[in-house]
């Protein structure tokens, strides 16, 4: 029999599952994160198609792997925070899920730092020991690789805020409790919320859409819309002050971006280059900026990268 591993990255609209066998991902599948279930019926699905995957295959399942959008103990395997799209997942023991079902041992990482450890194995970081990685979208997710370690920190933490760093002290509180935090000054909410209080609002085309989303951003400005303009300019510049406070913590080699928003990397990167030439302690010939290469699969396969490290 052979041995595979599954992966298992909770997005915030679904959830991948992945079996890996020898560095290669053979098969995978998408299915809706559902926040109406618990997650324990969440489990209960995955265990229903981890078994399908693996059924008439002559694959033996070794171990998983869960990349997850929240705090988490890396040693212990437990969810140290709440996330509203995984209701309850902090109460759950995963070790004891994962034996019960397949008897396998189980890793759990931070889903922004189980990417990084995917770039640095398979993608744009292989070969370096020092790596910002930046995902944009809804939040803001950052991992950071030092001295060519994934840095946690004494509470799991540590590289992981970025998108929670204060850049506004003036600025509302965050949902996380901190003020003006890099996620809240860019988050569609208050995009919406700046964008009903301009004066140019009823005659921009932001005015038809429901929830300001930052496809339709970069879709109306390159229309000419002045209100998305003026808010996408906002968005890049607050990114831009995220990536020069990540740079100026920890120097790193490269900073990799990856996220939904990247179908727009020739515009965001050529921005955040220049504001780190006008601000920053070094120049943007010091930092490669450069899009994620596994931008679907990082993840999963730092949670494999992971578990071969930890039950080698
Ligand atoms: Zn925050």
């Amino acid at each position: 029999m052979r041995k595979v591993f599954a992966g298992i990255d909770f997005g915030g609209t679904r959830i991948k599952i992945a079996l890996i066998f020898e560095n290669e991902i053979l098969v995978d599948k998408n299915i809706e994160a559902a926040s109406e279930l618990t997650f324990e019926e969440r489990l209960a699905d995955i265990v229903l198609e981890i078994r399908e995957l693996l059924h008439g295959t002559d694959f033996n399942l070794a171990g998983i792997g869960f990349a997850f959008p929240g705090i988490v103990n890396f040693q212990t395997n437990v969810i140290l925070s709440k996330y509203v799209k995984y209701p309850g997942a902090e109460e759950i023991d995963l070790n004891a899920w994962a034996t019960a079902n397949f008897g396998v041992p189980l890793v759990i990482e931070n889903d922004a730092r189980a990417a990084l450890i995917g770039e640095w194995k398979h993608g744009a970081g292989v070969g370096c020991t020092d790596l910002v990685l930046v995902t944009l979208g809804t939040g803001v997710g950052t991992g950071v690789l030092v001295n060519g370690a994934p840095l946690r920190g004494k509470n799991f933490i540590a590289g992981n805020l970025g998108g929670h760093t204060t850049i506004n002290s003036e600025g509302n509180i965050c949902n996380c409790g901190n003020i003006g935090c890099v996620e809240s000054e860019s988050s569609t909410w208050v995009l919406t919320e700046i964008a009903r209080k301009s004066p140019d609002f009823s005659r921009s085309k932001l005015s038809q859409v429901e929830m300001i989303d930052f496809k339709s951003l970069f879709q109306l400005s390159e229309t000419g819309d002045a209100l998305a303009i003026e808010l996408k300019n906002r968005c890049l510049k607050v990114w831009a002050l995220c990536v020069i406070n990540l740079v100026h913590a920890y120097d790193p080699q490269k900073v990799i971006f990856g996220g939904g928003i990247m179908k727009s990397s020739h515009i965001i990167l050529p921005y955040i280059q220049g504001m780190i030439d006008k601000h920053a302690w070094i120049n943007s010939t010091d930092v490669e900026l450069t899009e994620a290469f596994q931008l679907e699969n990082a993840g999963i396969l730092g949670v494999y990268e992971l578990f071969k490290q930890k039950y080698k």
